[in-house]
């Protein structure tokens, strides 16, 4: 398979390089040429298959020219190493549980898949890839998680002292073995910055074999189709349309979703909740496309003001605007409102996290507008992890899952690490 570049059609190269080098040289996003589409009855079979099946299916799909048999279920044994079931919340409702996996949070899908898929295409296995990351906080529990103990991969994870949270901080400088954090006297700005200089600087890419594991990377951004397929493959047999909606930020998980329905997958709807930063919604109600300054809010892995998934949004529907606004609606909540979700769905048994919430929501207005369907909304992380919210509004204390108490009793080892780019530069030549 060829994946070429969102920015120029005629810029396309292999899986190899299309996940080791993440981003296009002309800044685009890469697209796999071709969205294979599965038979009918295989899409049917699915409800008697198990999550791994499915994703032998569908990653051989698109896989299979360039990974051998053994390589594909060696990927998805590592990627789906924990469930995502439906839960009926209301009647024709259903929570899509996406946070059993490491970090509890669906980002663990991605990050495993593009882990395992990295250590696979390092061709000279003598040589480390290493993989450099800036953090506020989600991308680095996923990304540490999902590398850790991968053969051939070295993580080096930088992040702001003192600006993300203990748990989320715990999640990535507790681990050892193939992972290092840095905790650099800075913003999140200035590790971004020490990051794409390192990529820029020949010296230390003639020494050391440097790659990132942005979320726009298609190793993270296309098995995130698979729990699509497994979702619909657990609801019940029913006459009725189906919806999903995906509370979103950058836009990448809604598109592995409509990924997977152009796949054959047969979803009616997508729903794109946000939270105030607003700017897809704004574009599916029918304004022009215009990027904003990020508004912090208690759904905060969604404060994205510019959207870095857009353009894979805009080529899965090779440009057509009017069909992208009609497959997908789009919603936005405010904070308030997601609290009141979160309250309001407490006595049904069920604790929403105040990402789910917004999806949640997204859901039920479409659904109010558009009756006969039944709804999935993604339930992208657990409540524990934004306890501080999700505390607050239901006025008690939650119950940690074990997975994530663990985390918060593991030892914190960081080395501190200045802004500048020289003692950066100089701590990567000394890894070799
Ligand atoms: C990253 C994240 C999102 C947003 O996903 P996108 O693919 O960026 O749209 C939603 N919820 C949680 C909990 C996240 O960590």
């Amino acid at each position: 398979m060829k994946y070429y570049s969102t920015n120029n059609h005629k810029h396309q190269v292999g899986l190899s390089e299309a996940v080791i080098k993440g981003l296009a040289p002309d800044n685009g996003l890469y697209m796999p040429e071709r969205i294979p589409v599965l038979p009918n009855d295989l899409i049917e079979k699915m409800s008697e298959m198990s999550f791994r099946e499915i994703g032998y299916a569908v990653i051989g799909a698109l896989f299979s020219e360039d990974l051998t048999e053994k390589q594909i279920h060696e990927l998805v044994d590592h990627t789906l190493s924990f469930d995502a079931p439906i839960v009926e919340v209301e009647e024709d409702v259903y929570s899509l549980e996406l946070f059993h996996g490491p970090t509890l949070a669906f980002k663990d899908v991605g990050a495993r898949f593009c882990s395992k898929l990295m250590s696979m295409l390092v061709e000279d296995k003598s040589k480390t890839l290493r993989v450099l990351v800036a953090t506020s906080g989600d991308t680095g529990s996923a990304v540490a998680n999902g590398f850790l103990g991968v053969e051939g991969v070295e993580v080096i994870i930088l992040f702001p002292k003192g600006k993300v949270s203990k748990l989320q901080e715990k999640q990535f400088t507790t681990l050892g073995q193939n992972i290092t954090a840095l905790e650099v006297e800075g913003v999140f700005d200035d590790c971004q910055t020490l990051v794409k200089q390192a990529f820029l600087d020949r010296e230390l890419n003639e020494k050391l074999m440097l790659t990132s594991a942005n979320s726009i990377n298609i190793a993270r951004w296309i098995p995130q189709s698979l729990y699509y397929f497994y979702a619909f493959s657990q609801l019940p047999k029913t006459s009725k349309k189906v919806a999903f909606a995906v509370p979103s930020g950058n836009f990448g998980n809604i598109g592995a979703g409509i990924l997977a329905q152009q796949m054959g997958l047969p979803i009616e709807q997508f729903v794109a909740a946000t939270n105030v930063n607003k700017v897809v919604p704004e574009y599916l109600n029918g304004f022009p496309f215009k990027a904003k300054p990020s508004i912090p809010t208690v759904s905060n892995s969604m404060d994205v003001g510019n959207p870095s998934n857009f353009p894979r949004l805009l080529a899965l529907y090779e440009g057509d605007e009017k069909r992208f606004r009609e497959n997908v609606k789009g919603y936005f909540y405010t904070d308030e409102q997601t609290v009141e979700a979160i309250q309001a769905i407490q006595p049904k048994g069920y604790t929403l996290d105040p990402h789910g919430a917004v999806g949640y929501l997204g859901l039920k207005d479409f659904m109010a507008e558009n009756p006969g369907y039944v709804g999935v909304f993604l339930e992208t992380a657990h409540p524990g992890k934004f306890r501080d919210v999700v505390e607050e509004a239901l006025g008690e204390k939650l119950i940690l899952p074990e997975r994530l108490a663990a985390f918060l009793e593991g030892e914190k080892k960081v080395i501190p690490m200045g802004k500048s780019f020289d003692e950066f530069k100089g701590f990567l030549k000394g890894l070799v």
